[in-house]
């Protein structure tokens, strides 16, 4: 249960004076529904107004605060005529413009002869120093309230600085001081302000250096932040290690049996992998392991050895990918390399309905299907498994920690593999796994040519389409991948569906299309054309991005290569370069591209190693947009920016070992302190792993 203290914290926004339904339904588009997120809300600049020369000093465009005389009002002569007020002081003349100004209320903001305070932005207009809609008007005792320096918020459609400035002062009166759980040498040494302390002052910058990252109230509401990530994730780990696991070794017949069927060897990194894998499966303990490898390194083979180590030894294993294509794919990989063993794999997706489904189930149940290939279908609560022992999970990050767990608790003790194609950088490894055992693969397949890569700009986009009928004739195959909309799925396969419509005034029947939104059997349909070369060129949106395997494939085309991540655009040229011929990737940008679009391009062209480009990506752009919206999973981050607060990341994670080696159940004061924290970054469910108190 989350602490009484918490409370005023998570209530909705609307608690906020000033944040009516209306406004917080936008407010929450960048903040979230809580006070909480509010206070998350750091300000991305500010105006300050403590600078009050006089009139005739006053440089042009600044922020000012002036103490003036008003001389006379000019109402405006028509609409379109400003409304004028003239004022004064010992230097000089200046003019205060309106536009669709009420009269009667200026008259009684500022009267004819008394002295008014007034702060806004100034420039010489014929002349004579003026300000056009002052940002603050007031008496003179009201100067120092006027004299601030006012924080300028990150907005959204529908939410003004005054009431977002205003909403966040607000929610900081609902903040108490929080039982600290920093240890206390460490923020000593580090000259850290007390939470609320780091607060306030996050949100009052003065000087520039304050909206730096380093600044150390950031630093501290970054550390408190990354704390709870590591500490959450610790938390989730030892749990899953902590339930008895069993040791699982085979006899090692199937695996043999399948090698001898392959047509090749596996690459040293796979071997190693597997070793990796076997020594944890042999322990009593419960396997949590990562198997990082690129694109097209081989982890399905790797996958399919694993799960028939628990096959052998009598259990069950299920292989879960995030997409329904890939599920098939998989299927199609892995059934009729277990054409020659007793095994028949079953596969269940969201598509699986009624009678089918009923008896997949039933077989999963009885034990019959000793692999189950599937989605997130395997995850629902009707679906039991007989004894299931291993769970490996492809391309997790579209999973969360939690969901891992789900799937873990299917079985009592399953051991888990994790696999991910995005080569993550180190960075942020570390906030989506914590301290998970890793195994790369990082050699790929031998035998493999590189790829081909060339940078041209969408002009060209014409000569390409009909260069491509060479290739075709020559019996390549060709992803044309459409433009990335990140506002509209819509417009994303109403491009899709033009670029198919031309291309296929060119190549006929040669052409096919594949988007989201098709129904799951003609995506299958078109995706198995393309497979057997029935057609040779796939126009699709970016629902090939992940894992689909088409030797053949040679020839990768994307247009608005600029509008990718580099992530996604390693993903999607990782579709080619499978087979034994030599490829080409032609990335089409719309020009004019900017210095970081040339730079994010170039990289593409000189590498195409996925740990050079995740790292250059995390540099170019920072956490927050690294792989995307679409491929979340990974944590984001409020008040912690990567790669800026890195260190502060790995001190997290050391600090966390040593919390829990010392205070393994958050017990002792500052244990609970650290409850607060895990409730106040909303990691309730992990605090459930703890025994109360
Ligand atoms: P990914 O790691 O992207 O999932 P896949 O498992 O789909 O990669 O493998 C890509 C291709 O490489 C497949 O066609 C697979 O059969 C092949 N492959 C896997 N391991 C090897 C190997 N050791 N030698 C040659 N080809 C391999
Ligand atoms: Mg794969």
């Amino acid at each position: 249960m989350r602490p009484e203290i918490l409370f005023p914290l998570f209530r909705p926004i609307t608690a906020l004076t000033g944040v009516g339904p209306r406004i917080s339904k936008f407010m929450e588009k960048i903040t979230g529904e809580h006070i909480v997120d509010v206070l998350w809300h750091l300000p991305s600049a500010f105006i300050d107004r403590r600078f009050s020369p006089k009139i005739a000093e006053a440089p042009d465009n600044t922020v000012v605060t002036l103490e003036v005389s008003i001389a006379k009002h000019f109402p405006s002569r028509n609409r379109r005529a400003p409304y004028k007020v003239s004022c004064f002081d010992e230097t000089g003349p200046m003019d205060l413009v309106f536009f669709n100004a009420r009269g009667d209320y200026l008259k009684k903001q500022l009267p004819e002869g008394e002295v008014r305070i007034i702060s806004g932005t100034v420039e010489r207009f014929q002349g004579v120093l003026q300000m056009t809609h002052p940002d603050r008007i007031g008496k003179p005792d009201e100067l120092a309230d006027i004299q601030t320096v006012d924080p300028v918020y990150p907005l959204t459609a529908g939410v003004t600085n005054k009431v977002m400035g205003k909403a966040i002062r607000g929610a900081l009166e609902k903040t108490t001081e929080l039982p600290e759980w920093l240890d206390p040498a460490f923020k000593q040494k580090k000259k850290w302000p007390h939470w609320q302390e780091a607060l306030e002052a996050a949100h009052h910058p003065q000087e520039e250096e304050d909206l730096f990252a380093d600044s150390l109230p950031r630093e501290r509401l970054a550390y408190d932040e990354l704390l709870a990530n590591q500490l959450a994730l610790a938390l989730v780990r030892r749990t899953v290690r902590r339930a008895a696991g069993r040791s699982v070794t085979g006899n090692g017949n199937l695996r043999q049996q399948i090698r001898d069927s392959l047509p090749f060897t596996l690459t040293n990194s796979q071997e190693e992998a597997l070793k990796e894998i076997e020594a944890d499966l042999s322990e009593p303990l419960r396997m949590l392991r990562l198997l990082q490898g690129d694109v097209g390194s081989g982890k399905t083979v790797v996958a399919l050895l694993t799960a028939l180590i628990a096959i052998e030894a009598g259990m069950q294993a299920v292989i879960m990918a995030p997409t329904e294509i890939l599920a098939r794919q998989h299927m199609e990989t892995i059934e009729p390399l277990l054409s020659g063993t007793p095994i028949t794999p079953v596969i269940l997706t969201g598509r699986d309905k009624g009678k089918k489904r009923t008896e997949i189930l039933e077989r999963i149940a009885t034990g019959e299907a000793q692999l189950a290939i599937g989605t997130h279908a395997l995850f629902q609560e009707d679906v039991d498994f007989a004894n299931l022992g291993l769970a490996v999970i492809d391309e997790q990050h579209r999973f969360g920690v939690h969901q891992r767990l789900a799937l873990a608790g299917k079985g009592q003790h399953v051991d888990v593999l994790v696999m991910t194609a995005t080569p993550i950088p180190r960075t942020l490894m570390l906030t989506a796994y914590g301290d998970m055992d890793v195994s790369r693969l990082l050699e790929k397949p031998a035998g493999r040519k590189p790829i081909d890569t060339r940078v041209m700009a969408l002009s060209k986009l014409e000569d390409v389409a009909h260069s491509i009928g060479r290739m075709i004739a020559k019996g390549a195959r060709i992803y044309w991948v459409c433009p990335l909309v990140e506002e509209s799925d819509k417009i994303e396969i109403a491009a899709a569906q033009e670029r198919f419509d031309h291309l296929q005034s060119l190549y006929g029947e040669r052409v096919g299309l594949v988007h989201g939104k098709m129904k799951g059997a003609e995506k299958d349909a078109v995706m198995t054309a393309f497979a057997t070369g029935e057609i040779d060129v796939l126009v699709a949106t970016t629902v090939i991005e992940v894992g689909v395997n088409v030797p053949e494939a040679t020839v990768m085309i994307i247009e608005h290569a600029e509008r990718f991540g580099l992530a996604q655009l390693h993903q999607l040229r990782g579709r080619i370069g499978r087979g034994m011929d030599a490829s080409t990737c032609l990335l089409l940008y719309g020009a004019p591209l900017s210095e970081n679009g040339q730079a994010r391009l170039k990289i593409m062209r000189d590498t195409e190693d996925g740990f050079v480009i995740a790292e250059e990506d995390l540099r170019l752009r920072g956490a927050g947009e690294v792989l995307g919206t679409r491929q979340s999973g990974l944590p984001e981050f409020k008040l912690a920016q990567l790669p800026a607060h890195e260190e502060l990341l790995a001190a997290a994670r050391d600090d966390v070992k040593l919390i829990l080696e010392q205070d393994p159940e958050l017990a002792s004061e500052r244990g609970q302190a650290l409850r607060t924290l895990l409730y106040l970054f909303e990691e309730d469910a992990t605090v459930g792993y703890l025994r109360s108190g």
